[in-house]
């Protein structure tokens, strides 16, 4: 595959609603870019209320008979065999993701692809699993009582996406949805319908019943995303994006007190204790700030280091992120690719030239990347790195979402979990230390969901996942996704 193939062909991208895809009838579509030559490669139709309501609707007849009357066995046979069928189809959805993100190969083809297909298989594993609680109660005329707990589908889940993983964290959330026995209805992000769509393919070809999944492209305010979650017959929503529009659909979910599960922004930090094994820490923090141009929500965008390791430490990062190949997805031994959009772009610069005003040192990158041949109009910006900014200023306070991180220096433990705890957010965090009494103290004072110790990224899918303070509402993960995607009954037997 190159790029020259990719850009040939001008796709369109479908809703897909009750097994089969449609357009809107509306006719209004949308133009979707590749942000690695900043093309447009295909159109989107753009759903409204029409298409929203064709989905809800498919969805609770789907939960109301086929998929509803399924036994748990069943229903995870056929989770199963979508994972299956995605392996099956792997380079199909490599392709499509990459050309929707522009990210390097190498990264998509290790992390999202397999991930999108792990995230089925893992919760079929759960529910086939899962056991529930028993309680025998005493009662005044000694004959007693049972109580016992049964764990009921939610109904209809509405599940938002961003543009940052596309396939990997809406599988993340259908995967357990489907296994709880819901149904869903899909608003993929607008700038990367690729995946989702090509998932109502596999859902057909692996047997699922119709209206199960559902997915209805378009934008959030006055479009699909609002129209779904306000829309009465959704009974759940589940939404990772960030934390503002969290806020406009936890409000849009007070009407009727519907449950939400947000997975919102972050300002995660990195500590770097002096006894930490340098070359670990170093190349565990090039992977969190740069790693999918920057565009993790996990990423690391405020580096703490010991004053002892700190010239040391600093150089060796610069020199790393200088090393960094930029281009496009299919380039050899790239590890840069290009931002999500042109106006993300222009975010991610208006930071480069805010740090400046806020009297950073620039230690390397600050602007746009020169790239040639088909990346020439791609959303590329240099690997960047400040030193000197002070903890109030807005560089270290906001999530800028780019591949970019402030260092500055600590003196105290008590100090720096002070400082990597001013912040709204509270995602996730790294701690770099070989003192491991150090690291558990640490690790547990931090206020964030997931903290890592000598090491980033390295998920377990059977454990918590989501963020404290503003980062976040719910946790999910393994049995944790039993929490939002079942509604729990107990049924209290009198004997
Ligand atoms: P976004 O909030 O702009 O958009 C996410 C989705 O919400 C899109 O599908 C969008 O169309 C939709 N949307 C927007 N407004 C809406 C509204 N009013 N009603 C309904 N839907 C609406 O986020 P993004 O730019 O796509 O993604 C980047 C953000 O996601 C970052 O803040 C990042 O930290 C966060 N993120 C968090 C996690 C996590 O697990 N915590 C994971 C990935 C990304």
């Amino acid at each position: 595959m190159n790029e020259a193939r990719l850009m040939s062909e001008l796709q369109e991208f479908l809703h897909f609603i009750d097994g089969s895809y449609r357009p809107s009838v509306s006719g209004k579509t949308f133009p979707v870019v590749a942000p690695a030559t900043g093309e447009i490669y295909a159109v989107a139709h753009e759903g409204g209320e029409v298409e929203v309501n064709a989905a809800v609707s498919a969805a609770r007849s789907a939960l109301n008979d086929t998929w509803g009357a399924l036994s748990i066995a069943d229903r995870t046979e056929l989770i199963s065999s979508v994972a299956d069928e995605i392996n099956a189809r792997f380079d199909d959805f490599l392709e499509a993701e990459i050309i929707d993100t522009g990210k390097p190969k190498s990264l998509a083809s290790h992390i999202d692809i397999p991930r999108g297909a792990a995230n089925f298989k893992m919760f079929a594993d759960t529910i086939r699993t899962i056991s529930g609680e028993a309680f025998e109660t005493s009662t005044p005329d000694g004959a007693g009582a049972i109580n016992y707990s049964v764990r009921k589908p939610r109904g209809v889940i509405a599940v938002i996406c961003p543009w940052n993983f596309p396939l990997l964290l809406m599988t993340w959330k259908v995967g357990p949805a489907l296994a709880c026995g819901n149904t869903v209805v899909v608003k993929p992000s607008e700038e990367t319908p690729a995946t989702a769509t090509l998932l109502g393919e596999v859902m057909n070809k692996a047997g699922m019943p119709k209206g199960v999944y559902n997915v209805v492209h378009g934008f959030g305010p006055d479009s699909a995303g609002e129209f779904l979650t306000s829309h009465p017959g959704v009974d759940g929503i589940t939404f990772t994006g960030e934390t503002r529009t969290g806020e406009a659909i936890m409000k849009a979910a007070g009407t009727g007190v519907r449950p939400v599960s947000l997975e919102l922004g972050g300002k995660n930090s990195a500590i770097v204790f002096a006894d930490a094994n340098l070359d670990k820490a170093i190349e565990g923090t090039m992977r969190s700030v740069f790693a999918n141009c920057g565009q993790v929500c996990l990423g690391t965008e405020r580096v703490y280091i010991e004053r002892p390791i700190f010239d040391e430490f600093v150089k060796r990062l610069k020199e790393s992120a200088e090393a960094l190949k930029i281009g496009g997805p299919c380039e050899e031994e790239v590890s840069l690719g290009p931002l999500i959009s042109a106006e993300h772009r222009e975010k991610v610069l208006s930071y480069y030239a805010l740090a400046r005003e806020e009297g950073a040192t620039v230690l390397t990158g600050g602007g746009k990347a020169a790239t040639s041949g088909l990346s020439r109009g791609g959303f590329y910006v240099e690997p960047t790195i400040w030193t000197g900014l002070s903890d109030e200023s807005r560089v270290m306070r906001e999530e800028i979402f780019g591949p970019c991180c402030a260092v500055t220096p600590f003196d105290s433990e008590e100090e720096v979990i002070a400082r990597a705890n001013n912040t709204k957010y509270g995602l996730t965090a790294s701690v770099w230390t070989d003192n491991v009494t150090r690291a558990h103290r640490v690790a547990r004072r931090l206020e964030v969901g997931v903290c890592w110790v000598n090491s980033w990224f390295l998920r377990d899918l059977r454990t918590a996942f989501g963020g404290a303070k503003a980062s976040g509402v719910g946790r999910e993960g393994g049995v944790h996704s039993l929490e939002f995607y079942t509604e729990l009954e107990n049924i209290c037997v009198k004997l």
